[in-house]
C-alpha cells in the first residue's frame, strides 16, 4: 500500500502548490473511518481509496480530486455523512464525494426503482463535474485489478460485464484509451478467460516468429525521419487481446488475417512536424488508399487528435502508423483527464489551441454555466457519453438499454415478448404516443396493451432490435397459420356439406396419410392457403365419388360455402386484418379494388394467399371464368350489423371547380361525414376544373352514398362517383 508521504510526494511533484495539509487530513480521516474494515483480499479496506488516489496521480489530477479519491467510500461505507465531510473539507470536496457515492449506488441496485433513480443521478453527477467520473473510473479500475479476490463467480462476472458495458465505453468516450484498454482486458479475462489466453499465446508466437521486427521497423522509421531533420520518438506497439478479439468477432476474420496487430506511433514536437513526418513516410513507402485520416485538423468529439495512415512498409508488410505530438498523445491516452493536467500546469497560461481539443468538455462546461435544468442536461451534453445507447425506464423503474434509433416498440419487446405482441401504443413521460416513437435517454415508458392486439407486417418497419423483429415474425407466422387453418376448415366443411357428407375428425384423419400431412391443422392451413384443393381432400376421403365430375362438384361446393341458405357464413371485418377478424390475414381485398359492406363481392382462392376479395363487378374476374372451382361466394356480415368502428377504404373520383377554397370545401364536407381522408391526388388540372382522386375510410355503402350526395350538392363539385375497382 502506498504510504501517506509517498502519495503527497507524487501530488507535489506535478503540483508544487498542493495543499498538503488537506491531503494529510483526508488520508487520516479515511484511515480512521474505515478502521479495521477489510477488503476481499484481506488487506485493510483503506488500501483501496489510497490506490484509487494513486491512479489519479498518474493522471496528474488536482488536489480536490485526490482528496475525493481518498474519501470516496466514506459516506457509503462508514458512519460519516455529507455534512461532516462538508464541514471538514469544504463544499467542493463534499459535492465530489457525494457524486461518487451516487454513482456507486447504481452498482449496488441491479433492479428496481432505486436503479432508475440512481442512473439519473449518474447522469446528473456526470454533468456537474467531470472529476466525479474520473474518480469513479479509477475506483472501478482498482476494483477490476483486484477482482480475482472476490470468491463468488457470479459477482465477478456481473462486475466484469458491467465494466465492459458501461465503464470501458465511458472511458473511451472520454478519450481515456489507456483506462479503456485496461478495463476491457480485465473484463475479458474474467468473462472469457480461455479466449483471452488463446489470443495471448498466439500473439506471443507471432512476436517470436517476427523476431525483433517490431524494433527494427521502428528503427528504420526514426532513421528515415532524422535524415530529413525530424526528431521523432518512434515505437512499435502490439494491440491488446480484447481489441483484437473484438475485431475478429466483428469482421469475422482469423488472427492471421488481421493486418494491424502491430502499430507504430511517431511522436514529434509540434503540429507542423506531424505533417512533415507524414510526408516523409508517404514518400518512402506506398500508402494504402483510404486509410489516411487527419484528426488534427478535425479532432474527434472527445478531443482526440492524431494523423493516421497505413503504408506498405519494410518487408512489404502493411503497417499502421499514428503521428502526433506529446500533448496529443497524452490526450489520446488520458483524454479528459489530460485537460486537468494542462490546466494545472504551473506558470503556463492556457492558450487557445491548448483548450481547443477539449470541445466535449468545453461544451459541457458551457452548458453548466448557462444554468440549464436537469432535464435539459439529460437531453444534451453528457449523454454524448452513451451515444450508441438509449436508456429508458419502465414505470416501476426497471432500466432498459436500447440501441440508439430503437423505438418504443423495441422497448415493449425488451420488457417482455408478450408485452410487445399486445402493444397498441405507449405513454412516454405521461404523454400518449404511437409505438413507432423513438425514446430519448431518461424517458419513462409505459406500454399500453390490448389483449386483442396482434402484430402486423407493418410492425417490422417500426422495430429495430433483433429481439423484437424475431418475435414479430414468429407472431405473424402463428396468426397467419391459424387464420389459414380456420378458413381451410370452413372450406372443407362446405364441400363436404354439398356432398351430404359429414366432416369429422376421424374421417379426415384417415386421409392424412394419403395426402402426406402430419397434422390436421397443417392440412387445414394448406387448403386455406389454396395449396391443396378442398376437392382433393374430399376425394382422398371418399375415393369412389367421382361420377359427378370434379369441376361441377367443386363449383357447387364453393358456391355452397358461405352462401347456402340457413348455413350462412359470416365474414365480418372482411379484408381488414385486425383484431378478432374471422379469418384474419387469410382473407384480403384485391389490390385497386374498393368493395364496401353492401357491395356484392366474390372470393377467389389464390395460391399462397388464401381468399382474395373482388367486387362482383370487377372486370378482372373474367380471367377466372374458366376456373370456377376457385370461386368462393361471400357475404358481408348482415348489413348494418358489422362493427360500427370497422372502417373500409373507398376511392372517389371527382371533378371540382378550380378556384381558391374549393379543395377546403370538399375536405370539410368529407370531414363533416366523419370520413377519414387517406390520400388525395390531383390527376388533372386546367383553368376551370381539376380532377381529383380521393381515398377515404368509411363504414359502408350507405355511408359513402350519403357523402357523395352531399358532395354533389356542393357548388364546387361538378362530378363525383365511387371507384369500385381499377
Ligand atoms: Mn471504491
Amino acid at each position: 500500500m502506498m504510504r501517506q508521504y509517498e502519495l503527497i510526494d507524487r501530488v507535489s511533484s506535478y503540483e508544487p502548490q498542493a495543499d498538503e495539509e488537506l491531503l494529510n487530513r483526508a488520508y487520516v480521516f479515511a484511515t480512521q473511518k474505515h478502521g479495521d474494515q477489510k477488503r476481499a483480499s484481506g488487506d485493510p479496506y483503506f488500501s483501496h481509496p489510497v490506490e484509487v488516489a494513486g491512479i489519479l496521480t498518474d493522471l496528474r489530477l488536482d488536489c480536490a480530486s485526490i482528496a475525493t479519491a481518498l474519501l470516496h467510500d466514506t459516506i457509503e461505507d462508514t458512519d460519516t455523512n455529507f455534512d461532516e465531510i462538508k464541514s471538514l473539507f469544504g463544499a467542493e470536496i463534499a459535492d465530489l464525494v457525494n457524486g461518487v457515492t451516487k454513482l456507486s449506488m447504481l452498482e449496488l441496485s441491479s433492479e428496481g426503482s432505486a436503479q432508475a433513480e440512481n442512473f439519473r443521478k449518474l447522469l446528473l453527477a456526470t454533468a456537474n463535474d467531470v472529476r466525479i467520473l474520473l474518480v469513479k473510473l479509477a475506483d472501478r479500475l482498482h476494483n477490476m485489478r483486484t477482482l480475482h479476490f472476490i470468491s463468488s463467480e457470479d459477482k465477478r462476472r456481473r462486475i466484469a460485464q458491467e465494466t465492459l458495458d458501461i465503464y470501458a465505453p465511458l472511458a473511451g468516450r472520454m478519450g481515456m484509451q489507456a483506462f479503456r484498454e485496461e478495463l476491457e482486458d480485465l473484463s475479458f479475462g474474467q468473462l472469457n478467460k480461455s479466449a483471452r489466453d488463446t489470443l495471448q499465446d498466439r500473439l506471443a508466437e507471432l512476436v517470436a516468429e517476427s523476431g525483433d521486427m517490431l524494433n527494427e521497423i521502428a528503427y528504420e522509421f526514426s532513421t528515415l525521419l532524422i535524415e530529413k531533420g525530424l526528431h521523432a520518438k518512434v515505437y512499435g506497439r502490439q494491440k491488446r487481446p480484447f481489441s483484437i478479439w473484438r475485431k475478429i468477432q466483428h469482421k469475422a476474420l482469423s488472427l492471421e488475417q488481421l493486418s494491424d496487430i502491430f502499430g507504430y506511433r511517431v511522436i514529434v514536437k509540434d503540429e507542423d512536424a506531424c505533417y512533415q513526418a507524414l510526408g516523409v513516410l508517404h514518400q518512402a513507402y506506398r500508402c494504402v488508399p483510404g486509410r489516411y485520416k487527419d484528426y488534427i485538423s478535425t479532432a474527434k468529439v472527445n478531443g482526440y487528435r492524431s494523423l493516421h495512415t497505413t503504408v506498405i512498409g519494410p518487408n512489404n508488410q502493411r503497417v499502421e502508423i499514428q503521428i502526433r505530438t506529446e500533448q496529443m498523445n497524452d490526450v489520446a491516452e488520458n483524454g479528459v483527464a489530460a485537460h486537468w493536467a494542462y490546466k494545472e500546469a504551473r506558470g503556463k497560461a492556457l492558450s487557445g489551441s491548448d483548450i481547443q481539443p477539449f470541445t466535449w468538455l468545453q461544451e459541457m462546461v458551457a452548458q453548466i454555466r448557462t444554468g440549464e435544468t436537469a432535464e435539459e442536461f439529460m437531453e444534451n451534453t453528457k449523454l454524448e457519453l452513451f451515444t450508441d445507447q438509449v436508456f429508458c425506464f419502465t414505470p416501476k423503474g426497471r432500466l432498459i438499454a436500447l440501441p440508439s434509433g430503437a423505438t418504443a416498440l423495441d422497448f415493449a419487446y425488451a420488457v417482455h415478448t408478450d408485452i410487445g405482441n399486445k402493444c397498441t401504443g405507449v405513454r412516454i413521460n405521461g404523454l400518449n404516443l404511437p409505438f413507432r416513437t423513438s425514446p430519448k435517454n431518461g424517458d419513462e415508458i409505459e406500454v399500453i396493451c390490448d389483449k386483442n392486439q396482434l402484430p402486423t407486417e407493418a410492425w417490422l418497419h417500426h422495430a429495430k432490435t433483433g429481439k423484437a423483429r424475431a418475435a414479430i415474425r414468429q407472431a405473424l407466422r402463428e396468426s397467419q397459420q391459424a387464420a389459414y387453418a380456420e378458413l381451410g376448415q370452413n372450406m372443407l366443411k362446405s364441400i363436404f356439406d354439398s356432398e351430404d357428407k359429414v366432416l369429422s375428425k376421424p374421417v379426415l384423419e384417415r386421409a392424412l396419410g394419403v395426402l402426406k400431412y402430419a397434422t390436421l391443422s397443417e392440412l387445414y392451413a394448406d387448403v386455406g392457403r389454396g395449396e391443396l384443393g378442398a376437392a382433393e381432400v374430399l376425394m382422398a376421403v371418399f375415393p369412389q365419388r367421382r361420377r359427378r365430375g370434379r369441376r361441377a362438384a367443386l363449383a357447387g361446393a364453393m358456391r355452397a360455402l358461405i352462401g347456402a341458405p340457413g348455413r350462412r357464413r359470416r365474414l365480418d371485418n372482411v379484408a381488414v386484418p385486425v383484431n378478432g377478424a374471422l379469418y384474419g390475414t387469410a382473407v384480403k381485398v384485391a389490390e385497386n379494388c374498393f368493395p364496401l359492406p353492401g357491395d356484392d363481392i366474390v372470393g377467389i382462392v389464390t395460391m399462397g394467399e388464401g381468399v382474395v376479395i373482388y367486387p362482383r363487378a370487377a372486370a378482372i374476374l373474367e380471367n377466372y371464368e374458366n376456373q370456377r372451382e376457385r370461386w368462393v361466394s361471400m357475404h358481408w356480415d348482415d348489413e348494418g350489423n358489422h362493427r360500427r368502428d370497422q372502417l373500409f377504404s373507398s376511392r372517389l373520383q371527382m371533378t371540382a371547380v378550380n378556384r381558391t377554397g374549393a379543395l377546403s370545401a370538399i375536405t370539410q364536407t368529407i370531414a363533416d361525414f366523419d370520413a377519414n381522408i387517406l390520400n388525395l391526388a390531383i390527376t388533372q388540372r386546367n383553368d376551370d376544373f381539376c380532377d381529383l382522386k380521393i381515398d377515404i375510410e368509411v363504414r359502408d355503402v350507405d355511408h359513402v352514398t350519403q357523402l357523395i350526395d352531399a358532395l354533389k350538392g356542393s357548388s364546387v363539385v361538378s362530378f363525383v362517383s365511387r371507384v369500385l375497382f381499377e
